[in-house]
């Protein structure tokens, strides 16, 4: 496995790190198992939050006899002083440490700065020993400039994948110039991307500082990204074309369940019912047939299309249009 500085924070990062979502949907044996068979094969960065229900709980399990030897990122929604202070417990406890590594603000509707409660808040939490260095998450291409250009973040994590755009493929640069760690979320595109190879060598291959977090649940999807680590393939032109292939066909319908349009004036869940026929696919497809989710669903026939939605998407989506896509999607799950 290669390592490489994370920025100013100074750690040796594997240069394939975990996203522990995923886990989340398998049993703790097996998450143990998977994430152990990551960290013996060298992986050392594993990034979970506190709303991934019991995936901070199941690193735990897996590494409370070798939290030295990996890194953990974790993040908090809350927005004030009382609400982080007490999701930190709340992680130091699931994930059997005392402290972690790298602690993120997640998704935060703006950046705060030093002066600001949150940002006040981390730098006591620092000063306390209970979380090493600080980190942001963000959709917006603009906040996640101002994160990294402030210069109070020692991580950002963004989402990037064969379908970022060249404005948001501007970021490792910077990141670089700013000496600030990068993590590559949904760097299959949310599960969008059934390409490993071509997921894995378009960010290795062409950037030196992004940390992609893959979100596995099996052993042959860890095993995959293991073999491209041990030889990463070039990013060659057929590479190259795919990703152009891929990038016209779906960058204009990938939604990445940022939350930003919301909320819609008929109720709408739309960052769940824009991925709808993704996560009939990459989770427990049962989940969402309920008599609820298919009440939600529904909603989307009374969509007014009044565009709220889609002028505050960050990635310009027609949402509307997705929703609408969605729901004949998931009509015909529903009758089969
Ligand atoms: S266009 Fe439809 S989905 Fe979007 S905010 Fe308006 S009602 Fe909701
Ligand atoms: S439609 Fe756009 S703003 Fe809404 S969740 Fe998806 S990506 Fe985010």
């Amino acid at each position: 496995m290669n390592h490489w500085r994370f920025g100013r924070t100074g750690l040796s990062v594997s240069t394939s790190g975990i996203g522990c979502i995923p886990i989340q949907r398998i049993t703790f044996a097996e998450s143990t198992r998977l994430l152990q068979a990551a960290a013996d094969n060298g992986i050392n960065f594993f990034d979970t939050a506190r709303v991934y229900t019991t995936s901070e709980e199941r690193l735990g399990v897996a590494f409370n006899d070798r939290r030295a030897a990996i890194f953990i990122a974790t993040k908090t929604m809350a927005r004030d002083r009382v609400g982080i202070i007490a999701d930190l417990e709340t992680s130091l406890k699931n994930l059997q440490t005392d402290y972690v590594d790298i602690y993120q603000l997640h998704n935060p509707p703006s950046v705060p700065r030093p002066g600001d409660e949150m940002y006040d808040t981390l730098i006591d939490l620092k000063a306390a020993g209970k979380i090493r260095f600080l980190g942001i998450t963000q959709h917006d291409l603009t906040l996640a400039r101002e994160a990294v250009v402030g210069g109070n973040y020692d991580t950002l994590q963004y989402p990037l994948s064969v379908l970022a755009s060249d404005d948001e493929l501007t970021l490792p640069a910077l990141c670089a110039r700013h000496d600030v760690g990068l993590l590559a979320m949904k760097a299959m595109a949310g599960g969008l991307l059934d390409d490993a190879k071509l997921a894995f060598t378009f960010l290795r291959r062409q950037f030196a500082n992004v940390v992609p977090i893959w979100g596995v649940q099996r052993e042959t999807e860890l095993a995959e990204f293991l073999a491209l680590e041990k030889d990463p393939p070039e990013y060659s032109a057929a590479l190259a074309e795919r990703a152009r292939r891929y990038r016209a066909e779906l960058a204009g319908s990938f939604c990445r369940a940022c939350g930003y349009c919301l909320p819609c004036p008929v109720g709408i869940p739309i960052p769940t019912a824009a991925r709808m026929s993704l996560l009939l696919r990459r989770m427990v497809a049962e989940n969402f047939l309920t008599s609820e989710w298919r009440e939600k669903m529904a909603l989307i026939k009374d969509c007014r299309h009044c565009g709220q939605c889609s002028s505050r998407c960050p990635y310009h989506l027609d949402t509307p249009a997705l929703l609408a896509s969605e729901w004949e999607k998931y009509q015909t799950a529903i009758s089969n």
